[in-house]
């Protein structure tokens, strides 16, 4: 087996014009029925071939299937009203419209594991899929029924573990659980938020992840980035519970960000995704940008537990842009590995 670096990517990419309109978040869909069907079944297809021909190692379907990497989840499940929207205030930071849950929350049918299987046939290669994590489920919603952030976390935990586990009998590798909450509600990822994506991951034949990031490009995170001082050390509350965590790979900003590299020190044993991709720029990394990121981040934790990542999710960007991302961080990680004489 190769022991060069691995590379992926942590989520979405840009949708194609034809299925939902380019550079925008929640963007509708532009066709219905079968055809809008058929459209996700081809743009997934041609998200993994772009992976594919960058010299990505490990394929995501760059959630081609759905809206939004929470709602469209949350959606799917008894005893949420999605029709009658209510604004909330999303990490802190902006405003959305988003679902409402009127009752127990159950999951009565799977809600990617279609999308799971079809990617499997799509390449031989590890796979990796991802799901919302129960924190940021609940902070992606208007909650009428249960009134407990904690309870409905846990509720939602349950629900993301027979959904996880079906993914993983799919064939998945790596199941990844999204939590950009996790650098907000400190005292709640200490007090239930790890618990409740141990619960996520519970049983898990295949790895389990855990995405945390300072969010898409979008202006109200830069906003709140460029408010965040000089050195970003939010992952400092959360890695050292990571560590003592079930979880097994952790992906994270690095490319551009202000976090303190040595902070990875603490996420000892675990795989740690080194994000090498800024998703808030159009400007292409180069692959010795790439390189020099997965290099610094050498210094902290083997190389054998660094994997190439992007900071966060394409999505935003135009097809072209992320296609020469895909190129950069591929070519940056095989740059190191030669150096480092891996092969
Ligand atoms: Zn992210």
């Amino acid at each position: 087996m190769s022991q060069r670096i691995k590379t992926a990517i942590s989520g979405s990419l840009p949708k194609p014009a034809w299925l939902a309109e380019p550079e925008k978040l929640w963007a509708p869909w532009q066709l219905q029925g079968e055809a809008l069907e058929q459209a996700k079944a081809d743009a997934m297809r041609l998200a993994v071939d772009d992976q594919l021909r960058a010299g990505i190692t490990v394929i995501g379907d760059g959630e081609q299937t759905r809206q939004h990497f929470v709602t469209t989840f949350i959606e799917h499940l008894g005893g949420v009203d999605f029709v009658n929207r209510k604004t909330v205030r999303i990490r802190n930071r902006y405003d959305a419209d988003v679902p409402v849950v009127i009752d127990k929350v159950v999951r009565t049918k799977s809600v990617f594991v279609e999308d799971a299987k079809r990617l499997r046939k799509l390449t031989k290669g590890p796979i990796k899929f991802t799901l919302p994590g129960p924190m940021t489920m609940i902070d992606t919603l208007f909650d009428d029924y249960y009134k407990s952030r904690e309870k409905l976390a846990w509720a939602f935990a349950e629900i993301l573990n027979q959904e996880a586990l079906e993914l993983a009998a799919a064939g998945i590798d790596v199941v990844q659980f999204d939590e950009p909450a996790f650098n907000v509600f400190f005292d709640e990822v200490r007090d239930w938020g790890v618990k409740t994506l141990e619960r996520a991951a519970q049983g898990l034949s295949c790895k389990s992840a855990v995405h945390i990031c300072y969010g898409y490009g979008i202006e109200a995170n830069i906003k709140w980035k460029q408010g965040l001082g000089e050195e970003w050390r939010q992952y400092e509350h959360v890695f050292p519970l990571l560590a003592n965590s079930t979880i097994d790979q952790v992906s994270l900003e690095c490319q551009n960000s202000r976090v303190p590299m040595e902070l990875i020190a603490m996420l000892k044993g675990k795989d740690v995704m080194v994000g090498a991709i800024d998703v808030a720029t159009s400007t292409v990394e180069t692959p010795e940008q790439v390189a020099d990121v997965l290099r610094r981040a050498l210094k902290y934790v083997d190389v054998k537990h660094i994997h190439g990542c992007t900071n966060c999710g394409l999505v935003t960007l135009p097809r072209d842009i992320a296609a020469a991302k895909l190129q950069a961080l591929a070519a940056g990680a095989d740059l190191l590995s030669k150096e480092l004489g891996l092969d």
